[in-house]
């Protein structure tokens, strides 16, 4: 597939291309231009031009185009569900929950476009102010490939609504369902220009857009390393940013929780997409009075799991991302292995087998005992591996889920609001669930603190987020 700029679909400059390959296969689909830094300045160039057309036109009408767009999508929902999982691995059933959060998520947008935006201030003595938000201009936006479909819906939605036009660089492993996304909102009417697709290399095409200075505004969701050499990058520029950057999220279970729908919950929350998703539950903190029979639940649900090609019947889990993703993982495993730092209780390596030999499979693993200060408890597990630690207590519990450098997400099982009300208040996060994990809705404000990023998605503090304040000053 080509790039999209300016409504045309485009070859790259360099004419140099970026296979994309099924990662449960190894075979290739299809191929991507490798996009460079005249790529970019083209697109810049078209989002430029169509921006003053897009600002101007009603908020509502903008609107209208993104609620088209979703209408379409779920029309050819299973289409674009089957593109995904083959350039990404997940679960057929996965792809089409993405692709319709994707919908919702334009749905949203589209319902707050009628909500007047700003705000009169009548001053006491010098006169009245009028705040209205404008939109920032060319906006800028790098995705990852964990959930390609649903992480562009929450760049592109709040920015174009806002009236904003925007260069988007997909990752180079999951082109084409964006590629895709990009044509259909042309065809319920966004004008040419208004979303440009770079497709490319991170350190090319990606570095290309976090220093062209005439984008205003960035949103960034991927690795630490990455989203701290952008924030040098763009701040060189002085420009806007939103960084999402992981996270390395505790789910605490207390001996009051419904065990059943707990052990359920630590199931998906660790193991859907393969574990390959920000908010996912990446440490398991279990209260010692109900560990040991909790444990051999999951135990038995983990070992249950099929593991396979996403578009085979009866799926629940599909391979990692890239043979990188999966080296990572096993490295993490080892380790623990190596240093004695835990017990491993299920997986624990790559899946074996003619059926999965060209794939990037791995077994779904749970490691009981992991000590503090193990690398798979420190750092971000990006992959189907749940480290679980026993505790004695709930300030136990806090203290240990407070002890690594992120901040995105933390979960409490419980029935108590005592309980409730402290992890709310302890534990260290953008978003605190009770008794679920890893749902975000559009509506839900989104994002880290410390390591996990800067800024929020979803919601009316993104849409807010793609604006600035204009203050016309009235002195009677
Ligand atoms: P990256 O941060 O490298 O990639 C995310 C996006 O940034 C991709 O589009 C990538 O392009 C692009 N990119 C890479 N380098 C640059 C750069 N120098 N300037 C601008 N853009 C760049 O993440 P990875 O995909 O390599 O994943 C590595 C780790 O990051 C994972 O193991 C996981 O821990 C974490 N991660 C977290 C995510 C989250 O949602 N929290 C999402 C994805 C990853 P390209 O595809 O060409 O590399």
């Amino acid at each position: 597939m080509l790039m999209r700029i300016g409504g045309n679909d485009v070859e790259g400059v360099d004419a140099r291309w970026i296979d994309v390959k099924n990662p449960a296969t190894g075979e290739l689909i299809d191929k991507v231009p490798a996009g460079s830094d005249e790529d970019v300045s083209r697109a810049v160039e078209a989002a430029d031009a169509a921006f003053d057309r897009w600002a101007k036109m009603p908020m509502r009408d903008r609107g209208m185009i993104l609620c088209q767009a979703a209408r379409i999508v779920r029309e050819r929902h299973k289409d674009l569900a089957r593109v995904l999982t083959l350039e990404q691995g997940k679960p057929l059933r996965e792809s089409v929950d993405e692709v319709r959060g994707y919908a919702n998520i334009l749905e949203f947008y589209a319902g707050i476009s009628a909500r007047q935006q700003g705000e009169t201030i009548r001053l006491a003595h010098q006169g009245d102010c009028i705040v209205v938000h404008q939109p920032v201009g060319v906006c800028g936006a790098i995705i990852p490939w964990n959930m390609p479909v649903i992480i562009m819906g929450w760049k592109i939605g709040p920015a174009l609504l806002a009236g904003n036009t925007m260069v988007l660089k997909p990752a180079s492993t999951t082109p084409l369902t964006d590629l895709r996304l990009a044509h259909i909102l042309e065809e319920a009417g966004l004008p040419a220009g208004v979303l440009n697709l770079v497709t490319g290399r991170g350190e090319a095409a990606g570095e290309a857009i976090v220093n062209r200075p005439a984008i205003r505004k960035l949103s960034f969701t991927g690795d630490c390393t990455t989203g701290n050499r952008i924030r040098e990058l763009a701040g060189m520029h002085l420009k806007d940013l939103t960084l999402e950057l992981g996270g390395s999220d505790p789910m605490i279970v207390m001996p009051d929780a419904a065990l059943d729908k707990a052990v359920e919950g630590a199931l998906r929350g660790r193991f859907y997409n393969a574990g390959q998703t920000c908010t996912a539950v990446k440490r398991l903190y279990l209260h010692e009075k109900i560990a040991a029979g909790f444990i051999q639940k999951l135990k038995e649900r983990v070992d249950s799991l099929s593991v396979g090609n996403g578009l085979g019947s009866r799926i629940d889990m599909g391979p990692l991302n890239s043979a990188g993703q999966r080296e990572k993982i096993s490295r993490l495993v080892d380790e623990i292995r190596e240093k004695d730092q835990g017990t491993i209780l299920s997986g624990g390596c790559a899946l074996k087998g003619t059926a999965y030999e060209q794939g990037f499979f791995y077994r779904p693993t749970l490691v009981s005992n992991v000590v503090p200060g193990a690398r798979m408890v420190t750092d971000e597990i990006f992959g189907p591996v749940l480290p679980i630690m026993t505790v004695p207590d709930l300030s136990t519990a806090i203290r240990e889920a407070n002890t690594t450098r992120f901040g995105l997400g933390a979960s409490v099982w419980t029935k108590d609001l005592a309980t409730t009300k402290r992890v709310f208040d302890e534990v260290k996060a953008g978003i605190i669930w009770v008794n679920r994990h890893l749902t975000v809705p559009p509506e839900v404000p989104f994002g880290g603190l410390h390591a996990s990023g800067i800024g929020r998605e979803n919601g009316q503090h993104a849409l807010d987020s793609y604006t600035q304040t204009k203050t016309l000053f009235l002195g009677w």
